[in-house]
């Protein structure tokens, strides 16, 4: 008998479905695309308990024909493109032909439209599973998408999504994504009691409208030309700034990316004029031609791949360069004066930035959480930062003597102190992760440790054999599965077992012996190291070895 049959239609459009659309947040940013692409001039979003219970989105654009309603529902229907060429050439937000036809599948979904040649308005209703029905009714120019009830059918889904505050978290998240990246469309915001109207303005009026937080500073706009685009930065005095980089954000043919490497730039061009570890408030704004561009690889666009882009950071940075030269003035080249010129020397090295997601963004993140009071730069500390060596080392020079630091072992020490004391904080995973372990023995350790992984900021549910990962540590982000897996297979008895998976996953989770860190993040690493109270590996070696002047001068043969 086989073991393999087709799917009914209906299980597949679901599971596709489910791609597209995981949580409320996700409709409402495909509902959010469409206004946009059908030339709005006014949006007006409403939610309800998160999303969960209502999704409803006006626009004033073009509107739709009885007949392109009739088809909108419906698999791979779109206006957008028609060939594969046109996949290069699509400017449009949209062009799959499968999100309203996603968000049918898993809602109740109410559409209402009227185009410009039709004399009266159209209304198509449609249940999950049902069959559309089309009625006409009196409508304005323009189209209001209604998605209720999410999941109300497709249980499996609907038990992950979260408590209706953290769903209408996300939904403002995309609606302040949309808002920024079209400042000239008129945007309303409801949910429950609260209201917002956001005029149509210029750039910088709106993110001052959205980041209240950041007046009374007004951001600065420039704009340029790169090679197939051009570039817009907003950007704050430097001497606003922050430990994360919540206002560091990259948006790409208006859809905000984590582009790590363009990221790293942006932090990099602003070093100069920044302490030490701190990020700058900077919104860059890339509009590229579509064919030097691939938002297809990730069924809701979160990811993009952008041709030549070590190209195009290497422009970057050279024209920030020049335009804080201009605008900063020459600065205090270095706060603490512990650069030397040569590392800010002109060419850049692009290859000192990775734009792989797993390098950079870590690293910083440690930075940017380190609870202030804590590890805020002792002055008592004083170095002199000299600069990275082959290997694991870093060099600084301290009363009178040379340290050689192995970066591993003191970042894995900081680590590990960090998760033994404090009470880290958690992050939810957008897609809560199954894991399914490979060997009973490791189920069994890994059923043991809950109580010690929930104090580090793992949310963990068992279901059976598998289990449901629902949040982790946030200084540990996106590596933290990864991290937990590799220490569950490690079997060296010895400590107490809470102990040596915390000292394992302070390893895993520890810079390598070959990362390259930029200055900054090194002489953020020199100044927690040297607070460290005791500054060993978890394992017991030293995390540096000290020259004094006295030795040196012996090992030279000068002995004064
Ligand atoms: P896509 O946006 O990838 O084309 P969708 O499933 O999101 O696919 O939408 C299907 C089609 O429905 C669109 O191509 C467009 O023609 C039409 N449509 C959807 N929303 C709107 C809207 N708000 N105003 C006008 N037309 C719309
Ligand atoms: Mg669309």
């Amino acid at each position: 008998m086989p073991k393999i049959h087709i799917l009914k239609p209906e299980t597949a459009r679901l599971i596709a479905a489910g791609e597209v659309i995981e949580r409320p947040a996700s409709a409402l940013r495909e509902i959010l695309d469409n206004a946009i692409d059908a030339e709005a001039g006014e949006i007006s979003v409403e939610i309800q308990k998160g999303g969960i219970d209502l999704v409803r989105v006006r626009d004033d654009g073009t509107g739709m024909s009885r007949e392109d309603l009739a088809l909108s529902i419906l698999d791979h229907a779109t206006s957008k493109i028609e060939n594969p060429e046109d996949l290069l050439k699509a400017r449009t937000l949209g062009f799959r032909g499968e999100a309203l036809a996603s968000i049918a599948a898993v809602a109740r979904i109410d559409i209402t439209t009227k185009d410009a040649s039709s004399e009266s308005g159209w209304r198509l209703t449609k249940a999950p599973g049902g069959e559309p029905r089309i009625s006409p009714v009196a409508a304005r120019m323009g189209t209001t998408v209604e998605a209720q009830a999410f999941f109300e059918t497709y249980p499996a889904r609907r038990q992950f999504l979260k408590r209706a505050v953290s769903e209408a978290f996300q939904c403002r998240t995309v609606f302040l994504e949309k808002a920024l990246c079209h400042p000239g469309i008129r945007f309303l915001w409801q949910t429950g009691e609260t209201k917002e109207h956001l005029e149509a303005s210029d750039l910088s009026t709106r993110l001052a409208l959205l980041y209240p937080e950041l007046a009374p500073s007004r951001l600065e706009v420039h704009r340029w030309g790169v090679e197939s685009g051009k570039a817009t930065l907003a950007y704050a005095d430097p001497s606003i700034h922050r430990r994360d980089r919540k206002f560091l954000q990259i948006f790409v043919n208006r859809r905000k990316v984590p582009e790590w490497g363009l990221a790293g730039i942006i932090d990099y061009a602003f070093s100069e004029y920044l302490p030490g570890g701190m990020h700058p408030v900077a919104f860059l704004f890339l509009e590229i031609d579509p064919k030097e561009v691939d938002f297809n690889i990730h069924p809701a666009k979160r990811e993009v791949r952008i041709r030549r882009l070590e190209d195009l950071k290497t422009a970057i940075l050279a024209e920030m360069r020049v335009l804080f030269k201009l605008k900063f003035g020459a600065g205090p080249t270095d706060l603490s004066g512990q650069l030397s010129s040569r590392d800010f020397s002109w060419p850049a090295r692009p290859d000192a930035f990775s734009s792989h997601p797993s390098e950079a963004p870590f690293w910083e993140r440690l930075i940017a959480e380190a609870p202030q009071e804590q590890y805020q730069a002792p002055q008592k500390m004083g170095f002199r930062y000299i600069g990275r060596a082959s290997g694991p080392f870093i060099l600084f020079e301290r009363e009178a003597s040379l340290y050689v630091l192995d970066q591993h072992a003191a970042h894995e020490r900081i680590l590990y102190d960090r998760m033994l004391e404090s009470s880290p904080s958690s992050q939810p995973l957008l897609v809560p992760a199954l894991v399914e372990l490979e060997s009973e023995d490791q189920e069994k350790r890994l059923a043991a440790l809950m109580p010690e992984l929930k104090r580090l900021g793992f949310k963990i549910e068992r279901s059976g054999e598998t289990f449901v990962v629902d949040e982790v540590p946030s200084f540990l982000g996106e590596q933290a599965l990864p991290v937990l897996l590799d220490s569950l297979k490690e079997t060296n008895p010895g400590d107490a077992p809470a102990k040596r998976l915390v000292a394992t996953m302070a390893c895993r989770a520890a810079v390598k012996d070959g990362d390259r860190l930029e200055d900054a993040a090194a002489k953020d690493l020199i100044e927690k190291a040297l607070a460290l109270p005791f500054p060993r590996c978890p394992h017991g070696r030293p995390i540096w070895a000290i020259l004094d002047m006295e030795t040196l001068y012996k090992m030279v043969g000068r002995i004064p």
